[in-house]
């Protein structure tokens, strides 16, 4: 059983005590500077010079500094760019300005596990990473809920280093959700796989054989995009609130049957089989490579596959109906695409 933290298990005056940098302004960095800023902490925002960021970040109140000024001033510095450019920017700004018995934080493990930043042995470093969309964090911090965070310790030479993360979760609302303690190995292994596998590949491909098999069938495509895509989020809304089970509760008998019936068709031993070898591919470190390699080529492949993706039948008709729907978006897509 994994160790379970909720708001009386943290505690902020061990965070309150120093000063703390938050590197970015994205997703994640909004959120968690946002949210700890109203919890009481002390902080500034690193941001590289001409960062559009910038307006936001002052807009709210926040110190904006550079990343070096800003390492250099803190004790505690979360780096929230991109993982990809993490490396270059720990080199060349953070390592630096770091001194001993500073604590280096991230939300995702990646670059901590596949050695791409090895900081000094005098340094802690701790992850808090949420399980949900910087945006989530924001919004439910301000609601007076929260994300459900993952919290490790790597290194903790100053024997502070789970306090201070508990602590980090606390302040950005996590622990009103839910802190489970892991490993840097366990939240960047899982974390890759579910993405790849399950979140982000295996639903996206779902969606689109879905789509093309009723349309190649002759059936119109907004039927196909309504049954495939709009739909799947009141489904998984349900499986959110209570399970699988609670989805078969709510469908109607016959989308039960037809569901329980046929589901093990479409995820077959030879897709299983394929969730294996990816799970392997995270493990051994060949994803991270291919990864590493795309981004120092100008992530080539990445342009083509979203091109691909941008250009798919189900993306046309999807723009089309969500114009007639934008309390889905606030009309913010409508606006985007004007
Ligand atoms: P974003 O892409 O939203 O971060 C953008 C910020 O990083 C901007 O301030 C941007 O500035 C800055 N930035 C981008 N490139 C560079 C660079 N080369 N040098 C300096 N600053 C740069 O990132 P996320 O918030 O998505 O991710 C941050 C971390 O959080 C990652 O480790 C990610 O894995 C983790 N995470 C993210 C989640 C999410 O929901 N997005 C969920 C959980 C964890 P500029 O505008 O100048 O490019
Ligand atoms: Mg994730």
């Amino acid at each position: 059983m994994v160790n379970m933290y909720y708001d009386n298990d943290a505690d902020l005056s061990v965070l309150k005590d120093r000063k703390i940098a938050v590197l970015g302004y994205g997703s994640q960095g909004h959120a968690h500077a946002l949210n700890l800023r109203d919890s009481g902490m002390n902080l500034c925002v690193g941001l590289r010079p001409g960062d559009p960021f910038t307006e936001q970040a002052e807009g709210d109140g926040m110190d904006v500094k550079t990343i070096s000024e800003a390492c250099a001033w803190s004790e505690v510095i979360m780096i929230l760019v991109p993982d990809q450019h993490q490396r270059t920017v720990y080199e060349n700004e953070i390592a630096p300005n770091l001194q001993s018995g500073d604590t280096l934080a991230f939300a995702h493990g990646f670059n901590i596990h596949y050695d791409q930043i090895v900081p000094p042995e005098d340094v802690n470093v701790m992850m808090i990473a949420p399980k949900g969309p910087g945006h989530l964090v924001r919004r439910t911090f301000q609601n007076g809920t929260g994300v459900p965070c993952l919290i490790a310790v790597y290194q903790d030479p100053s024997g502070q280093t789970r306090d201070l993360a508990l602590a980090w979760a606390k302040g950005i609302g996590g622990t009103r959700a839910g802190v489970i303690e892991t490993t840097f190995k366990d939240e960047t292994e899982t974390d890759l796989f579910g993405e790849q596998a399950v979140l982000c590949g295996g639903s996206a491909e779902l969606i689109k054989a879905g789509f093309e098999t009723l349309t190649e069938a002759g059936y119109p495509p907004e039927l196909a995009y309504f049954e495939c895509l709009h739909e799947l989020k009141l489904i998984v809304d349900l499986y959110y609130e209570g399970g699988l089970s609670r989805m078969n509760y709510s469908v109607s008998d016959t989308a039960e049957y037809g569901g329980m019936s046929r589901g093990s068709r479409i995820i077959t031993d030879q897709t299983r089989a394929e969730m294996k070898k990816i799970l392997k591919e995270v493990q051994n470190g060949d994803f991270a490579r291919e990864w590493i390699e795309e981004n120092s080529k100008g992530q080539p492949v990445m342009e083509k596959l979203r091109s691909e993706v941008k250009a798919h039948p189900i993306e046309k008709v999807g723009v089309e109906l969500r114009r007639m729907m934008d309390w889905l978006t606030g009309g913010a897509e409508a606006k985007q695409s004007a």
